[in-house]
C-alpha cells in the first residue's frame, strides 16, 4: 500500500538534469540512453521518469540510476525513487532496431500493479477475455522452450498438463534452480490453456502475491471473499512456492485453497527452487499434498542445449548470430538461462553501439566483462537466502540465540558464507551474531557433515547455492 500524503509535488527542469548528466556521464551516452527521456511526474517520494522503450528503461536502471538520482538531489534536493515507465511514442523511429533486445528484457514477475490491482490483492476471476493474461509475458509458451536432456522431463509433464489440466498429474511440481524455466513453463501452461481452453479461467500468480494476498484479506477481515476468488479459477498456477517456508498462517490458507482445487479436480502447477521435502519450515500436509501428483526437476542445460537457446533467442530477434560465436558465450555461461539471455542481449548491443560485427572477438570481450562485474556475493545476501530458505529471520540468524532451529541455519550461512564470500572465519563469526572464529569452523564442519548424511538438506542447501550464485 503506497501513503500518497507524505509525497508533495516537486518542481525540476528535465533538461537541465540531463545537462549535469551530461557532465558526468559524457554527451555520448546521453544522448544515446537519455536524450528521449521526458519527466512525467514529480514528487518527493517518486520520480516517473518516460522512456522509449524497456530495452532503455532497463539500460537506464542498471547502470546509470545512481549518476540519475545525483542529478537530481543535486538539481532539487530530493532523493526520490525513480520509476521508469515506457512510452513508445517517445521514439518511433529506433523501435523496431530496439524491439529485439526488448523482447527479452520484459519482466517476467508478475507483481500486484500487472495484476492491476493496488491492495496486494488477486483479480476477481473475470470473464475470461482472449488478452493476454495478467502478469504473464507472451513470450513464455511452449513454442519458445528448447528442449534438452536437462528440461525434456519437466517440459513433457508440463505439456501434458496443458493438454489434460487436472487429467494427469495433479498437481505438478516443478523445482529447480534460479533461471533455469520454472516460470517460463508456468507461464506456457498459463498461455497453452488461455488459448486452447477459452471458457476456463486460469490464474498464474507469484506465490509473494497469494502471501500479501492473505495478509491483506486477513487484516481488512474479507477472508470469504478471498478464498472465492482464488477458488474461482480452473488452473492454479503458483510461482516459487518455497516462500511459503515458515509462513504458518499463510500454509494453513494455502492448505485450503489447494484442498478445495482438488476436490472440485481443478489443476494446480507449482514452480519452486527446491523440492516439497526440502522447503524448510513447510507443514507436513502441504509436503504430502504437493508429492502427491508429479514431482519434476529442472537442471541447468548442457552445452548443446545452452547453444540451441542462443540461436533460438537470436532468431527471434531477427539477429543471426555465428554458431562459433554463440558457442563462446556459451562456454562461458553455464548455470542459469536468465544470465545466457543476458549475455546475448549484451554482446547485440555492443555489436550495435559499436558498430562491429557479431564476431567471436566481441563474444570474448562481453563474456569477460560478465565474469569481471559478476558481484561478488556479500554476508548480508547469503544471510537473507538462508533465511528465506529456512523460514527464519536475518535478526534471529544473528541473535545469540540457539535453538535448533536457528542454529542449524547459522550454521548454513557460514558454510555458504565461507564458500562463497571471501570474507574471513572471524568475520563471519562477527557477522552472523557476534561469534568467533571456533564456532564458524565447528558450524562449517556440522554442516560438511550433514550434507554428506541427508539427501533433503543437500538439496536444500543446495538451492540457496543456486540462488546466490548460479554459476556454482
Ligand atoms: P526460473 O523461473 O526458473 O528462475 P525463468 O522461467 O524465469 O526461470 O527463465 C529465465 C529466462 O530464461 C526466461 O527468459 C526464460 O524464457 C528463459 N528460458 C529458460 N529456459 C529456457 C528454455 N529451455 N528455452 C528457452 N528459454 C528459456
Ligand atoms: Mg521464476
Amino acid at each position: 500500500m503506497t501513503d500518497h500524503n507524505t509525497s508533495t509535488t516537486v518542481t525540476c527542469d528535465w533538461p537541465t538534469v540531463l545537462q549535469r548528466l551530461q557532465k558526468v556521464l559524457g554527451e555520448r551516452s546521453v544522448s544515446l540512453w537519455l536524450r528521449d527521456s521526458v519527466l512525467r511526474a514529480a514528487t518527493t517520494e517518486q520520480f516517473e521518469i518516460g522512456v522509449p522503450n524497456l530495452f532503455v528503461a532497463t539500460w537506464i536502471e542498471q547502470r546509470l540510476a545512481r549518476a540519475v538520482s545525483e542529478a537530481i538531489a543535486a538539481e532539487t534536493g530530493h532523493r526520490p525513487a525513480l520509476k521508469f515507465t515506457i512510452d513508445p511514442e517517445l521514439f518511433r523511429e529506433r523501435r523496431a532496431e530496439q524491439q529485439a533486445a526488448v523482447v527479452t528484457e520484459r519482466k517476467l514477475e508478475v507483481t500486484a500493479e500487472a495484476l492491476g490491482i493496488t491492495d496486494g490483492d488477486v483479480p476477481i476471476a473475470a470473464a475470461p477475455a482472449r488478452t493476454a493474461l495478467p502478469g504473464v509475458n507472451p513470450e513464455c509458451r511452449f513454442e519458445n522452450f528448447v528442449i534438452g536432456p536437462a528440461n525434456r522431463m519437466a517440459h513433457g509433464a508440463a505439456l501434458s498438463v496443458a493438454e489434460r489440466p487436472g487429467a494427469l498429474y495433479n498437481p505438478l511440481f516443478i523445482y529447480g534452480g534460479c533461471g533455469l524455466g520454472k516460470t517460463h513453463l508456468l507461464q506456457g501452461v498459463a498461455q497453452w490453456l488461455h488459448r486452447e481452453r477459452p471458457s476456463s479461467r486460469v490464474l498464474y500468480v507469484s506465490c509473494e502475491t497469494f502471501i500479501n494476498s492473505f495478509l491483506s484479506a486477513l487484516r481488512r477481515k474479507g477472508m470469504a471473499e478471498f478464498r472465492d476468488r482464488f477458488r474461482r479459477f480452473d488452473a492454479l498456477l503458483i510461482d516459487d512456492v518455497h516462500l511459503l517456508a515458515g509462513k504458518d498462517h499463510t500454509q494453513d490458507e494455502f492448505l485450503h485453497t489447494f484442498n478445495a482445487m482438488s476436490v472440485a479436480g481443478k489443476q494446480v502447477v507449482m514452480a519452486s527452487d527446491s523440492p516439497p521435502n526440502a522447503i524448510a519450515r513447510l507443514r507436513n500436509e502441504l509436503v504430502n499434498r504437493f508429492v502427491s501428483g508429479l514431482v519434476v526437476r529442472l537442471d541447468p542445460p548442457d552445452f548443446e542445449t545452452r547453444c540451441k537457446i542462443l540461436e533460438h533467442k537470436a532468431r527471434a530477434w531477427n539477429t543471426p548470430v555465428p554458431k562459433e560465436v554463440s558457442a563462446v558465450l556459451a562456454r562461458a555461461v553455464r548455470g542459469s538461462v536468465r544470465e545466457l539471455e543476458g549475455a546475448l542481449v549484451r554482446l547485440v548491443a555492443h555489436a550495435r553501439l559499436l558498430k562491429e560485427p557479431l564476431s567471436t572477438a566481441l563474444a570474448l570481450r562481453v563474456a569477460s566483462d560478465l565474469s569481471e562485474e559478476r558481484q561478488p556475493v556479500g554476508l548480508a545476501e547469503v544471510a537473507n537466502e538462508v533465511a528465506v530458505a529456512f523460514g527464519v529471520s536475518v535478526a534471529e540468524l544473528n541473535s545469540r540465540r540457539r535453538t535448533r532451529r536457528v542454529t542449524e541455519p547459522r550454521h548454513v550461512a557460514m558454510y555458504l558464507a565461507r564458500r562463497l564470500t571471501n570474507h574471513s572465519l572471524s568475520e563471519v563469526g562477527e557477522f552472523l551474531g557476534g561469534r568467533n572464529h571456533v564456532s564458524v569452523i565447528h558450524g562449517v564442519k556440522q554442516v560438511q557433515k550433514k550434507l554428506a548424511e541427508n539427501d533433503e538438506f543437500r538439496l536444500r542447501v543446495e538451492s540457496v547455492l543456486s540462488r546466490l550464485d548460479p554459476q556454482a
